[in-house]
């Protein structure tokens, strides 16, 4: 049996994950599963997989999860520390499914056991690549991306050498304001960003896709994850989200990997990898579907892009603070304490604000920097935001 466990399990990406799993129980055993203020699902999810430890990260929610689970043997533990503890335990393939910076430490851990490690946690990349795949690289661990852009690349470099490959174009819906006026995005609201045209994901990312800081984060964890350089990564808007990234190749070919909006090709894909099984998801019909549109971005639109671009010429933990920054300013613009588009004016001031100091600067990245960067990233958005939102 494959010993599995998933951070992040009560979420869009864990539910995903669990729905496999629990589609073959014979097949998996399931060693811990991770989740935050969702503790009566969480314990459902437990009790369906029969898991042998259940972690809520608030330890104020560790005995609601208790009463849940009392008498069905499932472990229970709750706080940061115990869900470090868990990444610990023994498994073949977790899956990192927690949102935001958080899932850093975890993912960390969980390679240092040498596992096979899900990522969709794209943050922990984008603050912190180059400690994250070396630490893969020293434990012996693997890496696959559960990203749907990312595993699309992935499947199209299977038995290509990456020396021959010349650009990776990686597509984005553009959004819940894709096609809205310039002049009515200052006034977008959370309930209006919050609803995804083609995909069924958590919040935080939903919003994120409007704004495009998804894609940035999703351009720079290109960058971190397969090494291309900043000029061969290219970023194509694509409104169906049926092809999810193309590679192209130095003879002129272009490898694009097409399928359904739907993250279970990509979760089962790093499941059953280096297998192709069957997965429960819709097969296209093209002839249905009938066109492929695809447009340049704007990056007056989606300056994110743009920042994205900045961050990867920056380098050092410019991953870092433009993460955590982006994570202050989302929480602002949810709070309704800033507008949609003071977000990104929030992530520059706090991206130019740190280099002229020189806190991005590192030679070799440690955890405790990458740690610092953030808190310091955190702070300095939190005064840009009070800045910026009496200003507007
Ligand atoms: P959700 O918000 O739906 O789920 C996040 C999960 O993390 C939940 O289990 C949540 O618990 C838990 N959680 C929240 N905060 C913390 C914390 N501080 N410490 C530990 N656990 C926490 O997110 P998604 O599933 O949408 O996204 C998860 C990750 O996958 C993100 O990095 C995202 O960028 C990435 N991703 C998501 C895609 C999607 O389709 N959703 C596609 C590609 C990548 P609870 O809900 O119980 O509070
Ligand atoms: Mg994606």
């Amino acid at each position: 049996m494959k010993r599995v466990s998933i951070f992040g399990s009560t979420g869009s990406i864990g539910e995903n994950t669990v729905d496999l799993i629990a589609r073959a129980p014979e097949e998996y055993h399931v060693v811990a599963l991770t989740g935050g203020r969702n503790v009566d699902r969480l314990a459902e999810q437990a009790i369906a997989l029969n898991a042998e430890l259940a972690v809520t990260c608030f330890p104020e929610l560790k005995q609601r999860l208790a009463d849940r689970l009392s008498g069905t043997g499932i472990a229970v533990a709750a706080g940061e520390a115990a869900l470090l503890e868990a990444a610990a335990r023994p498994a073949d393939w977790i899956m990192s499914a927690i949102v935001g910076a958080a899932g850093l430490q975890p993912g960390l851990v969980a390679l240092e056991q040498g596992t096979t490690l899900a990522l969709a946690n794209k943050e922990s990349l984008v603050c912190a690549g180059a400690l994250l795949m070396e630490t893969a690289r020293t434990h012996g661990a693997s890496i696959l991306p559960v990203d749907s852009e990312h595993s699309a690349v992935a499947q199209a470099l299977v038995g290509e050498e990456i020396a021959d490959v010349e650009r990776v174009i990686i597509t984005a819906s553009g959004g819940a304001f894709r096609d809205w006026p310039l002049e009515r995005l200052p006034d977008a609201t959370p309930e209006q960003a919050s609803s995804h045209p083609n995909w069924d994901m958590g919040q935080r990312i939903t919003v994120d896709s409007a704004s495009m800081f998804n894609k940035a984060l999703e351009v720079i964890e290109t960058r971190e994850y397969f090494g291309f350089s900043p000029a061969q990564i290219e970023v194509l808007v694509h409104p169906q989200s049926l092809v999810h990234a193309l590679v192209g190749f130095n003879d002129g070919a272009l490898m694009a990997h097409v399928g359904p909006p739907d993250m279970r090709h990509a979760i089962g894909y790093a499941l059953h990898y280096p297998e192709r099984r069957r997965l429960p998801v819709e097969r296209l019909d093209l002839a249905k579907i009938g066109q492929l549109d695809f447009r340049a971005p704007c990056e007056r639109r989606w300056p994110a892009l743009r920042l994205a671009r900045e961050v990867m010429g920056r380098g050092g933990l410019s991953g870092a603070a433009f993460n955590a920054a982006k994570e202050q300013a989302l929480d602002a613009f949810l709070a309704r304490q800033i507008r949609f588009t003071d977000m990104a004016a929030v992530v520059e001031e706090v991206l130019n604000a740190m280099d002229g100091d020189g806190a991005l600067k590192c030679d070799r990245m440690r955890l405790d920097h990458v740690m610092e960067t953030d808190h310091l990233a955190r702070k300095c958005a939190a005064e840009a935001v009070l800045k910026i939102g009496t200003d507007a």
